[in-house]
Formats: structure tokens, sequence, C-alpha cells
């Protein structure tokens, strides 16, 4: 069986000492695919996760700033990342999106350049991978108003509603489930799980943050997707291999990964 984790931060300080053993166990677990976020920090970590993606045929990279760091964006910042999404292995544009949960940016500057990373990204023709967190009608608000249904991309880590969950569908988005899905109190996100079509689903880590039960509060690793397509098939009463194999075509499909 193979797997495709669609959202991992591989650049992580945490994997300083040991990244090439991670692979090799993301590998040995069949994960056969990992779409590394170079939103990771300071800007350098873009320029890391190419340089990975550069050494590794089955890694990808999506450039971008994180929400949490708009206030940090400037016009070189865009420059830089244009310059970036030339290269072959760059995939993607991301993480992008609003956290009004964290507040680390002003709101004005979040809201702003989450629109002009949706521009970028129908300018260059590239999907987006996007973050939101207490913030899904805005979100989803400003994506109809910019996007006008052309906008490509994948909610990534979603802990919406049902109902922000049929808003991403009808928007043409894919919809990505994290290790949040095996936690004991997400029974709320579990329901809304079995609403989201196959063709419409994407797992992922967002290593090394959430992993999954039984490693739930360790650093979590591309190798732990393996946890989050369990649960999924448990919930939505679907074999593994139809889950593993549905979020893998989904992966190579919205990234246009070569396959
Ligand atoms: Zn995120
Ligand atoms: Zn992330």
């Amino acid at each position: 069986m193979r797997f495709a984790d669609s959202h991992c931060h591989l650049t992580d300080p945490q994997f300083d000492n040991d990244r090439d053993l991670v692979l090799e166990r993301a590998r040995s677990a069949g994960v056969a695919r990992c779409i590394v976020i170079g939103a990771t920090g300071d800007f350098s970590h873009n320029e890391r996760a190419v340089a990975l993606a550069r050494q590794h045929p089955d890694l990808f990279a999506v450039v971008g700033v994180h929400p949490h760091d708009a206030k940090t964006i400037t016009p070189e910042t865009y420059i830089r990342l244009r310059e970036l999404a030339h290269h072959p292995k760059v995939v993607g544009l991301g993480e992008t999106g609003l956290d009004f949960y964290y507040d680390n940016s002003p709101r004005a500057d979040q809201r702003r350049h989450f629109r002009a990373f949706i521009r970028l990204a129908r300018e260059l023709d590239l999907p987006l991978s996007l973050h939101v967190r207490d913030a899904y009608p805005e979100a989803i608000g400003i994506l109809r108003a910019e996007g006008e249904g052309q906008v490509k991309g994948v909610m990534h880590c979603f802990t919406g509603t049902e109902e922000d969950a049929h808003a991403l569908l009808e928007l043409g988005l894919f919809i990505s489930f994290s290790g949040i899905v095996t936690f004991k109190n997400a029974q709320a996100l579990r329901e809304v799980l079995r609403i989201v079509p196959l063709t419409r689903l994407l797992i992922e880590t967002d290593c090394p943050l959430l992993a999954p039960v039984p490693y739930r509060g360790r650093r979590n690793e591309p190798a732990y997707v393996v946890r989050v397509a369990e649960t999924i098939a448990t919930v939505t009463n679907r074999p593994l291999a139809a889950i593993a194999e549905a979020t893998l075509r989904n992966t190579e499909q919205l990234f246009r990964l070569p396959v």
C-alpha cells in the first residue's frame, strides 16, 4: 500500500539530527510522496524545502509565508517567492490563510496577504495549501471573492464544521485531515469526515506537530500518516487500501506530481 503525506514541515530543526532516518521510516511505511511546506518560520525554510525536494525524488516543495508571519512580508518576499516558484520541484504556494486563534500577525496583514497569495496562485497556476483557524466563514468569503471558483488547493488540517466543509467542497477545494482525527475528543471532526467524498480527501501529518494516537504528544513524522488513514478507514467504513489509493491519487492530481 502506498500513501502520501500532503503537508509536512521536514525542514523543522526537530528533524536536524535524524532527517534521513525519518525519511527511511516513511518509505518503509509506504509513504511514497511528501509535500514539504516551506512556511516553517523564517523565509530561509522555503529555500531549504526546495533543496530537500531536489535531493529526494519523493519529496516536493510548497513555498510561502504562514499567516502567523504575515507581518514580516515585504515586496521583496513576493519577488523571492516568484523566483522559487519556477523550480520544477515547487508544486504549490502556502501555507497561507487566516489564523485568528493565535493572532500572531495583525488580522489586516493576514487578510491582505491571503488575498495576494490567492492572486499569485492564480497567476502562476499553482494550487494553494490553505491554513485557517477560527476564521472559516471569513476565509471562505475571501476564497469566493478572489477565486470565483478558480482557486485550486487544499484546506490543510481541517478543523471546521460540516457547513464549512460543504462550502469548501462547493469551491472545488480538497480537504485534508491530520492526526487530530485520531484524538479522543475529536468526535465532531470524525462526523464531518463522513461527508467528504473520496475524490476530495487528502491526508497529512503536519509534522513535527499533531502526532496521531498512539504517538500523541511526541514528535510527529510522515510515517505516522498511516495512522490517519487507518482512522479514516474505520470511521468511513472503507478498506484502508481505498483510503490510501484515493488520497495518494488526489495528492498527485492536485499538486500535479509525476506518477
Ligand atoms: Zn497550518
Ligand atoms: Zn503546516
